[in-house]
Formats: structure tokens, C-alpha cells, sequence
């Protein structure tokens, strides 16, 4: 009889403290970076791009679905914000997916906030510090990458919370500045629950295309095409682009998705 009474209340205590004690509290970026460091001691990587393993280039679909990726990068001349650009989605009703940095927060909170309450647009994760996402500090364009994991999981997690407090909503894809990974640093962001969008068409070369150049570039897309773009420099052809070939891949069949739309490939 004591051994059923024992039983009974070990059972009650685990259910209370299985089902009425308070959340766990989520991990710090610290222990984070310390569990991933540990877990990839002596690994080193092999490969360094834009389309190394585990990056996700496509849409796992053949209907005639375009995602357009709109990156906000935040650095020192790319805080801006192309307004008529994202007014012109809106208006259009155009989804995309937005990138941004944790910079580009800091320079606009206020449209960040707007931008993030609008369904059409799902916000995603471009990094804290906008730097290329590699273990061993390979660097590209002159941009120094993330110099250890530690620092790859400070620059993936502390964004992603970043955009969870604001929003409410953690992000669930994870693109780095540059757009360059070693195959760990995709691997640890798939881990933090980041998947790594990749894209298959280079749709204004980091906001450095004129208008027709953008316009060319978007009129080659396929079915599950994902497209990177800029929606930070307004001085750029990129919006002009943008506004003059949607139109004609309406008339050629096409939709709009955002990423999270659908599976990944
Ligand atoms: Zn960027």
C-alpha cells in the first residue's frame, strides 16, 4: 500500500511538474554557441559559396511560382528603404520575402514594424551583422565572414530573436550577408532552426543592375525560381525593374509566393 501511495504521488509530482511548471527557459546565445563549438570541435569545412550543401536554391514546385527575395542590409549606404518599390507590392498585392539585418531594424524601426504586420510580406533572417556566414573567418567581396562558430551562432541567433521580439514570429529562414557559407555554417543554421535560402536567379547583383538590366534578368524565371533582390536602395534599378516586369510574368502565367509557402529545394 505505501509502495501504490509512493507511486501515486511520484506520478502526481511528475505531472505537476511536467504539465504546470513554468516554461523552460530558452537557452542563452552563449550556451548556444558553447553546445555548437563543442559539437563541431576539429571539423573543418570543405566547401565556401553561394551554393554549397544544404542550401536551398528553389521552390519544390513546377507551377509557374516566382519568390521574390527583397534583402535589407543595413550597412553603412544600405539603411535606406525603396518605398515606392514596397508600395507598389502592396498595391499589387505582390508576396515576398524580406531579409533584413539587424542594422536595417535599428535604422527603421518604425517600417520594420509596419513591413512585419503586412501578411503579404514574411520577414526572414539576414544576420546581426550582415557578415558571410563561414567557421574559420573566410572572407569575400572584402567582407570579413564570422570568424568561429561562436561567432556564426551570435550572428545567426542574435537576429533571430531580434525579429522575434519585435514581431512575435521567430523567422524560419536564414540568408547571410553576402550570401556566401561554408557547409558547417548551413548546417549549424538548419540546426538553430534557419533554414538557408539560397535563390537561383541574381536578380539585380547586389542593387548594382539598371532597371532593364533587373527586368532581363527576372523575365528568364522558371517555375520554383527564387529571386535575390534589394529592397534597400531606392537609388538603384531595382524597384523600376521590378514595377515594369511584373506585368509581363503576370501575362506569361506567373504568380508570386513567399518562401514559406512552400517546401524548399
Ligand atoms: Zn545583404
Amino acid at each position: 500500500m505505501k509502495t501504490v501511495l509512493a507511486i501515486l504521488l511520484t506520478g502526481i509530482a511528475a505531472i505537476s511538474t511536467s504539465a504546470f511548471a513554468a516554461p523552460a527557459q530558452p537557452e542563452t546565445v552563449e550556451n548556444l554557441g558553447k553546445t555548437y563549438a563543442a559539437r563541431y570541435a576539429g571539423v573543418a569545412p570543405k566547401q565556401w559559396g553561394e551554393r554549397v550543401t544544404g542550401v536551398r536554391t528553389r521552390l519544390d514546385t513546377d507551377q509557374k511560382v516566382i519568390a521574390l527575395t527583397l534583402d535589407a542590409c543595413g550597412s553603412a549606404y544600405g539603411k535606406g528603404v525603396d518605398l515606392k518599390l514596397m508600395e507598389f507590392l502592396n498595391q499589387e498585392q505582390i508576396p515576398a520575402t524580406l531579409f533584413i539585418n539587424g542594422r536595417w531594424i535599428d535604422a527603421n524601426p518604425e517600417l520594420f514594424r509596419k513591413l512585419a504586420a503586412n501578411p503579404l510580406f514574411e520577414i526572414a533572417n539576414h544576420g546581426i551583422l550582415h557578415k558571410p556566414a563561414s567557421v574559420t573567418g573566410r572572407s569575400v567581396y572584402g567582407i570579413n565572414g564570422t570568424q568561429s562558430v561562436t561567432e556564426l551562432v551570435e550572428e545567426v541567433e542574435l537576429n533571430a530573436r531580434k525579429i522575434e521580439a519585435v514581431t512575435g514570429k521567430r523567422p524560419k529562414l536564414y540568408r547571410s550577408g553576402t550570401a556566401y557559407y561554408d557547409e558547417i555554417a548551413v548546417e549549424i543554421s538548419n540546426g538553430l532552426g534557419q533554414q538557408v535560402a539560397g535563390f537561383s536567379i541574381l536578380g539585380d547583383a547586389g542593387a548594382t543592375f539598371t532597371a532593364e538590366q533587373v527586368k532581363a534578368a527576372l523575365l528568364k524565371a522558371a517555375p520554383g525560381d527564387i529571386a535575390l533582390l534589394h529592397m534597400n536602395h531606392p537609388e538603384a534599378g531595382t524597384g523600376a525593374g521590378i514595377i515594369a516586369v511584373v506585368p509581363e510574368l503576370k501575362k506569361r502565367g506567373f504568380r508570386f509566393a513567399r518562401m514559406s509557402d512552400y517546401p524548399l529545394q
